[in-house]
């Protein structure tokens, strides 16, 4: 039996599971697990949203509230139906987040989840202060669903309801984790840098997922209110919040299936210490707060990946191996952009500089790249080299001259809309997504020739674009000799192959031209020679590349150009042997670089 199969039949068996539960169980049970079930989808917003995403929210349970009350008040004061309140209470909470996600998104590091503390207090307040919600006591009354003649009225009917709408979601967001959104959303860890030299908009994505995770929790919110008939502020302030975090944490802050598991274990302790604490002392309710926080700081002390992420990891080392690559049905190649044309004019710099504060890294460089070439920059540790691809791919920004690039000046222009330009890179720190696989890292580099979204993805009806894209991924892992390990995890490659596999995402975004920084470092010689050939290789397709390598051997072998850098300057330009020859060149490199030239043995031709 292949991990695949064990898969299905545990989601086989879990349906049933659930189809069979009100037939057996009381009434107490079945409410218990209708709780569960829309605790299940506030939290897999926030698997998405923070396990995945990596944006912590402690204001979750606020939307849960914006969407009860937003049907709560439509169906109560003008008698329309639920469904209507439906409709009515994820646009206002997808406005909501919205309008938060703009203001709070760009904030960095800490800011971000303190933020959400705030509007996590502030919006149930907000409940309990407008006469038309009922101020503290709430609004009542509020109809069942109904569903053609069957009013929702008892807890086993509307139950089926409820898991049905579990079952959806979770399916959207496994269909959403594999999709080219999907991706975009695993890499936000990585950070903006990463995100932008693929051509995607790290805000942007983060937007969506934030609006994504609040309808969930809007759609738990609408539930909520026609199950209970009955909202008041207190179940959406920030302590409700904080058990959706913690089912999460639970759960397995990585999985979808953490969410209902998350759900479960929260709400059926959250029971039992109800019954057990009172016996323990008169301040029961306190004491579940003090049990929860323990609970809370021992789970992120020793099991961050929840119970899933148990079952997942020991899932991953049973069967990873037996795990069959999904073969794509035939699709029909990714569009291409047209190739300039050779020894035509494609990258020009002019008199860029980069201060870092009183240190000037570049120090007016100026140089042009010719279509269907390989350039090389060369120099000394710290000459600027880095900093330099830096300012031409739009990482950093400069601080004067200009850059030129295919008939478009690209001076400050945003990196994302550089790189859909058709520059593609690699960073001297690789930047790779470790718990993605090899074929996923290398389709996010083709994130730019898709147009997917998260609604599309979640419903699938994007599978014609998705394998074009896997299909693509799959062509460039051949290409750099990676085509048999698609399925293993970029985190266990050793660092040189990751560099290649680095070489094989900027592949996939169809570049122009490959800026490749250090790409040979840490290879064994005969993985060098593979690569130079693969780069010639490409050169001889059209692709032009510059690149940044200490292993002279490898670059005069390699370039037609080569430019040196010292110190920031410019000192050098030429052909390999012209720069190989001059005075000044050595100088430089017996001045303090680790790798001498030409003292390299390798060197001889
Ligand atoms: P190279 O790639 O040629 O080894 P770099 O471009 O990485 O050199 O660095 C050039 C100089 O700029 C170095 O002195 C380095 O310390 C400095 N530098 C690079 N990036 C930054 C930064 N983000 N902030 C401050 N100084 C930097
Ligand atoms: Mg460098």
């Amino acid at each position: 039996m292949n991990g695949r199969v064990l898969r299905r039949a545990g989601v086989a068996a879990a349906i049933v599971l659930v189809a069979l539960a009100p037939l057996v169980l009381g009434k107490f049970a079945v409410s218990l697990l209708n709780d569960i079930g829309i605790g299940a989808l506030v939290a897999l917003g926030l698997v998405l949203l923070t396990g995945i995403g990596g944006a912590t929210s402690f204001g979750q349970a606020a939307f849960v509230g914006v969407a009860a009350y937003a049907t709560a008040w439509l169906t109560t004061a003008h008698g329309v139906s639920p469904w209507l309140g439906l409709v009515f209470a994820l646009a206002l909470t997808g406005l909501a987040a919205l309008a938060i996600g703009v203001l709070t998104l760009r904030l960095g590091g800490h800011c971000l989840p303190l933020s959400t503390i705030a509007w996590g207090i502030s919006i149930p307040l907000l409940f309990g202060n407008l006469d038309a919600l009922g101020r503290h006591t709430g609004l009542s009354g509020i109809p069942p669903l109904q569903i053609g003649p069957w009013r929702l009225l008892e807890p086993r009917a509307i139950y089926y309801l409820i898991w049905a709408g579990v079952g959806g979601a979770c399916l959207f967001s496994r269909n959403l984790l594999h999709s080219r959104a999907g991706r975009a959303i695993r890499s936000l860890r990585g950070g903006a840098t990463l995100l932008a030299s693929v051509g995607a908009d790290a805000f942007g994505v983060r937007l969506a997922l934030f609006v994504t995770a609040a309808l969930l929790a809007g759609f738990a919110g609408w539930l909520y209110a026609h199950m209970n008939r009955f909202v008041s502020p207190s179940p959406f302030d920030v302590r409700a919040s904080i058990e959706y975090l913690l089912m999460v944490v639970a759960g397995g802050l990585g999985q979808v299936a953490g969410a209902i598991v998350g759900s479960g274990l929260v709400l059926l302790l959250k029971n039992s210490l109800q019954d057990v604490l009172p016996l323990l002392s008169q301040r029961g309710a306190r004491l579940e707060a003090v049990a929860f926080s323990i609970i809370f700081i021992l789970l992120l002390h020793h099991a961050r990946a929840g119970l899933t992420g148990f079952v997942a990891r020991w899932g991953r080392q049973r069967f990873a191996d037996r795990i069959e690559p999904a073969h794509d049905e035939a699709a029909e190649p990714l569009p291409r952009r047209p190739m300039p044309e050779r020894g035509s004019e494609l990258l020009t710099v002019v008199h860029a500089v980069k201060r870092f504060g009183g240190l000037v890294a570049v120090d007016d460089v100026s140089f042009d790249v010719r279509a269907g070439e390989i350039v090389g920059l060369i120099g000394p540790n710290g000459a600027g080299k880095s900093t330099m691809f830096n300012l031409l791919t739009g990482t950093l920004r400069m601080t004067s001259g200009q850059v030129r690039f295919a008939g478009h000046d690209i001076t400050g222009l945003a990196q994302r809309k550089i790189a859909r330009l058709g520059i593609a890179r690699t960073f001297q720190h690789v930047k790779l997504r470790p718990r993605m696989n090899l074929l996923d890292n290398v389709a996010l580099g083709a994130h730019a020739r898709g147009r997917a979204g998260v609604l599309r993805a979640g419903l699938r009806l994007e599978r014609r674009e998705e394998r074009q894209i896997a299909a693509e991924a799959r062509r460039q892992l051949e290409r750099i000799g990676l085509g048999g390990r698609a399925h293993e995890l970029a985190g266990s490659l050793p660092l040189g192959t990751q560099r290649i596999l680095e070489i094989g995402r900027a592949l996939a975004a169809d570049p122009v031209l490959l800026v490749l920084d250090e790409p040979a470092a840490g290879l064994r010689r005969a993985e060098k020679e593979a690569l130079a050939a693969m780069l010639r290789r490409l050169r001889s397709e059209g692709v032009t590349i510059l690149i940044v390598e200490h292993d002279m051997d490898f670059v005069m072998k390699l370039v037609d150009r080569l430019i040196v850098m010292d110190f920031g300057s410019k000192l050098v330009e030429g052909v390999p042997a012209a720069v190989r020859a001059d005075p000044r060149v050595q100088a430089a490199y017996l001045g303090g670089s680790p790798e001498p030239y030409p003292a390299n043995p390798e060197a001889a031709p």
